[in-house]
C-alpha cells in the first residue's frame, strides 16, 4: 500500500479551531483542483511512500496528532487504511480537503476543515461536495466571494466558519479585503448564528512551514 506525499513535517496548524496545535503534516502530492496560490504546486516533486515508511516517520516526529493535508487527500488510494493506522497508534488525526469528494473517509478523522474554492464554484454544484464539517475555511480569493459564501454556509453544516484572507504568493496577504467580507457575511446574518471569523496563516506569522 503506497502514498504519493510531497512532504512530511512537524509543525503548528495555523488556521482554524486548532491553530497551535502541534501536529505532524502528511502532505498529499495532487488534487481535483488547481488553484493559482497553492501551498502544493503540481510542480513539487513527490515521492511514494509505503504505509509502513509513512508510519515510521509519524512515530519519529512523534507528535500527538498528525493533520493529513494536500493536494487532496480525499481522491488518493488507501486514505482510510491510514487514518485507520494512525488512530491504533492514539494519535488525534485531523483533514484538510477542499470539500469537492463527500468521501466516506471523512468519517474517520477527528476533525475536518474543509475549504472550498469560490474559483470553482461550479464544481460545488455537482451534488458530490461534502454536507458536513467541523469548520469550513474560504479563502476571500477576490471581493465577489460573498455569495459563495453564503452558498457554502446554506449546503455544509459545520460548527466554525472562517475567512481566510488570500496569500497571492508575490508576498502579499490580502488582510483588508478578508476583513471587508468577514464584515459584510456577519452584517447579513440571522441573530444568534456563529459569525464568520477570521482565520490567518499563524505559520507563516511565525516563520515556520
Ligand atoms: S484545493 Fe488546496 S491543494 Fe488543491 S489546488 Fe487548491 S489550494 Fe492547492
Amino acid at each position: 500500500m503506497d502514498y504519493r506525499l510531497t512532504e512530511m513535517f512537524s509543525s503548528l496548524q495555523g488556521e482554524g479551531r486548532w491553530t497551535g496545535r502541534p501536529a505532524t503534516f502528511i502532505r498529499f502530492a495532487s488534487c481535483n483542483l488547481a488553484c493559482p496560490w497553492c501551498d502544493t504546486p503540481r510542480s513539487a516533486k513527490a515521492k511514494t511512500l509505503s504505509l509502513a515508511a509513512v508510519l515510521e516517520k509519524v512515530d519519529a516526529l512523534g507528535d500527538r496528532g498528525v493533520i493529513v493535508t494536500g493536494g487532496e487527500p480525499t481522491i488518493q488510494p488507501h486514505l482510510g487504511a491510514l487514518v485507520r493506522a494512525l488512530k491504533q497508534r492514539g494519535l488525534w488525526v485531523a483533514l484538510e480537503t477542499n470539500g469537492l469528494v463527500d468521501a466516506p473517509e471523512l468519517a474517520l478523522f477527528d476533525h475536518v476543515a474543509a475549504s472550498p474554492k469560490a474559483a470553482y464554484a461550479a464544481r460545488y454544484r455537482g451534488g458530490r461536495h461534502l454536507t458536513r464539517a467541523n469548520e469550513v475555511r474560504i479563502v476571500a480569493e477576490n471581493a465577489n466571494v460573498a455569495d459563495f459564501c453564503r452558498e457554502m454556509r446554506a449546503r455544509i453544516q459545520a460548527d466554525d466558519w472562517y475567512i481566510s484572507p488570500l496569500d497571492d504568493g508575490k508576498g502579499r496577504i490580502h488582510y483588508r479585503r478578508a476583513h471587508q467580507l468577514l464584515a459584510k457575511l456577519n452584517a447579513d446574518l440571522p441573530a444568534g448564528e456563529t459569525p464568520w471569523m477570521l482565520s490567518i496563516q499563524t505559520h507563516k506569522v511565525l516563520g515556520m512551514r
